[in-house]
């Protein structure tokens, strides 16, 4: 889910906000300072804070670049990639759980926990430090000027969940998040795109461990997500992983397999790998070297460019077909696209720029650089929130349909797939049994017509009722989605006025494939789909109906022709029957006959209510 609206403000009290790139890799803050954004470098550092944590014997935990090195002598005691993990539940990050060092469990609220040296940490917990240190950092180069005030970023295929779990990640930071940011939407503020009057974009991603390729268009100054598509892994690191797969061919001649299979010798090769193809981006050929003395080890290979870009080219053209997907699921067609920019580290490969050329037959924006690009966009986005002027306005849309699952359990559609955001709307829904007093509501997420069917977002009661007939209390569920894509559900009775409401802010989230299996799901089953929700509703109209008629007919038999309660019998008959076979066609015929066999009723019961209205009131004050 996605976000975001921008006021604009024009006061003049102003504080800074420091804009953060939280990232899987690495992580930095920026700055608005003299009318623009700046990256923050600390004593003449690149600002960057590897999102690495160290955990070591005495208890200390260390974050950062510290944090990395130390993993290359204890990588048991290190953890990577947290994010992957943010606003997740275990069954998500199967395939990153393998390449973590340590066990993993869940709490009972199925938040992840890690456990390092007999202690247990949250993946929010852990981006919190990650976060204290980038504030950290902001904070000394700004020489004291001390700010909570944040904007972090997240990728456009962040869930509720995930959002969620930034946004507690900083409040554990002891930060105040102003908002949070769509990357792409920043990479887009950083080149200032938002001042264009109309036009889209697509914002190619690729970093160390993650694609993403989103569309977005501008109008007026307004920003909206039209699609976004990628893969979770890949990245850089698939192309250092095929350099390692190259020098262990050659070194499996010489060394054991047992060293070769070593956590730290694996890390070790991972970065000379890394070093050669960075390298690589600037010369026609690189080495890599590998020297381990302990071992008497002495090893370097040769790589030219060209042998690199064979290696690279089918993982780029991986990232080139998601973007076919991203147009395709925008119904857009490549010449709509008027600007490209490009964003992360990985973008900075010769051939990865050259495709994306081809491909998107314009060049793209490479003016800033792709490691900070993000960030600089969350300064940009600070600087307005916190006073600044430049007049934009953000928007997202919500990535699928939300709703409530009703009696029967079909799902009551309240806010579609696509709705801008922030959006509301409201859905009015009632008791099916007298003398009800609560009602259980449960929210859900997904394309899907049943509720089984669709991903579970939250579940909460109203209670204090007042006892009615069925059907006649009058209850109102309102869904928000906010600026930042979180959903609140309200539901007000309308007689009493009680109320009952739930922040969805699930434990865990959907993966962007997930999402994207959950739409591809809802068109493959739209058929079986449509029937089980008719014939839940059905069942559900008409066992209200039935209910009703039994309840008619003991006040009233005696004011209906004998004919008449012959056909209500049969009707009656015939629709229990059908409701047995579960047959939609059938019930829908049964029902139909059954409706017109109770209109005489309807008409008995309608006429004693007028009259009962009018007992005791004179006839002018009808
Ligand atoms: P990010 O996640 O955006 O920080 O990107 C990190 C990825 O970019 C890593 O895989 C880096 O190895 C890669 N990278 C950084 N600089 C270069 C470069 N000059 N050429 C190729 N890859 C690079």
């Amino acid at each position: 889910m996605g976000f975001i609206e921008l006021t604009v403000l024009n006061n003049t009290a102003r504080q800074a906000a420091i804009g953060i790139d939280l990232g899987t890799t690495n992580s930095l803050g920026a700055l608005w300072k003299d009318g623009r954004p700046i990256v923050l470098h600390p004593e003449g550092g690149n600002g960057y804070v590897p999102s690495a944590i160290y955990f070591g014997d005495d208890g200390s935990i260390v974050v950062g670049r510290e944090a990395r090195d130390r993993a290359l002598i204890d990588p048991e005691h290190a953890l990577f990639s947290i994010k992957r993990f943010m606003g997740r539940g275990l069954k998500d990050v199967a395939q990153d759980a393998k390449s973590v060092p340590c066990p993993l469990g869940e709490n009972p609220n199925g938040v992840i926990e890690f456990e390092m040296r007999g202690k247990k940490y949250t993946p929010q917990e852990l981006s919190a430090l990650i976060l204290l240190k980038v504030h950290d950092i902001a904070c000394r180069t700004l020489g004291g000027h001390e700010t909570t005030k944040v904007v972090i970023t997240v990728p456009a295929y962040f869930d509720d969940a995930q959002r969620s779990a930034t946004r507690d990640a900083a409040r554990l930071a002891g930060l105040d998040v102003l908002r949070i940011v769509n990357e792409p939407t920043a990479a887009s503020l950083a080149y200032g795109l938002d001042q264009k009057k109309q036009g889209t974009v697509a914002v190619f991603d690729l970093g160390g461990g993650t694609f993403d390729v989103s569309l977005l268009s501008i109008e007026e100054g307004v920003f909206r997500v039209l699609s976004t598509h990628g893969d979770t892994h890949l990245g850089g690191d698939d192309l250092d992983h095929l350099l390692v797969q190259a020098a262990m061919e050659d070194l499996s001649r010489t060394i054991p397999a047992t060293t070769l299979r070593d956590r730290g010798f694996q890390q070790l090769l991972r970065l000379a790998a890394e070093k050669c193809k960075i390298e690589l981006s600037t010369a026609p050929e690189a080495g890599m070297h590998v020297h381990l003395p302990e071992a008497a080890l002495h090893w370097r290979r040769r790589f030219t460019r060209e042998e690199f870009e064979q290696l690279a080219a089918p993982v780029i053209e991986r990232a080139i077909d998601a973007c076919r997907k991203a147009l395709a699921d925008a119904k857009l067609e490549l010449t709509a696209i008027d600007e490209v920019v490009l964003v992360g580290g990985a973008t900075r490969i010769p051939l990865v720029r050259r495709r994306v050329e081809e491909f998107f037959g314009r060049k793209p924006h490479t003016e800033l650089n792709p490691d900070e690009v993000v960030a600089l966009g969350a300064a940009v986005q600070a600087h307005v929130l916190t006073g600044g002027t430049r007049d934009i306005l953000l928007m997202d849309v919500t990535p699928l349909s939300l709703g409530m699952e009703t009696l029967g359990g079909a799902v009551a559609k309240v806010i579609l797939r696509n709705s801008t955001i922030p959006c509301s709307a409201t859905e009015g829904f009632t008791t099916y049994a007298d003398n009800q007093t609560g009602i259980d509501f449960h929210v859900v997420q997904g394309e899907r017509e049943l509720a089984r069917d669709c991903r579970t977002l939250g579940r909460f009661k109203l209670s204090g009722i007042p006892p009615l007939p069925a059907g006649m209390a009058r209850v109102a569920v309102k869904f928000h989605i906010d600026a930042n894509g979180l959903l609140t559900v309200s539901a007000k009775e309308e007689i009493t006025g009680a109320t009952a409401r739930i922040e969805v802010t699930p434990m865990n989230g959907l993966t962007d494939g997930e999402v994207e299996g959950m739409l591809k799901e809802s068109y493959v089953h739209a058929r079986a789909d449509f029937d089980a929700s008719r014939l839940s509703n059905l069942k559900v109209e008409v066992g209200t109906m039935l209910r009703a008629t039994e309840h008619g007919l003991r006040e009233y038999k005696s004011a209906l022709d004998k004919e008449t309660v012959r056909d209500l019998d049969d009707s009656m008959a015939s629709v229990r029957a059908a409701l047995e076979l579960s047959d939609v066609t059938a019930l829908q015929k049964a029902r139909d006959v059954f409706e017109r066999a109770t209109l005489p009723l309807a008409a008995v019961m309608m006429d004693n209510v007028a009259k009962r209205a009018l007992t005791g009131k004179r006839l002018d004050e009808v």
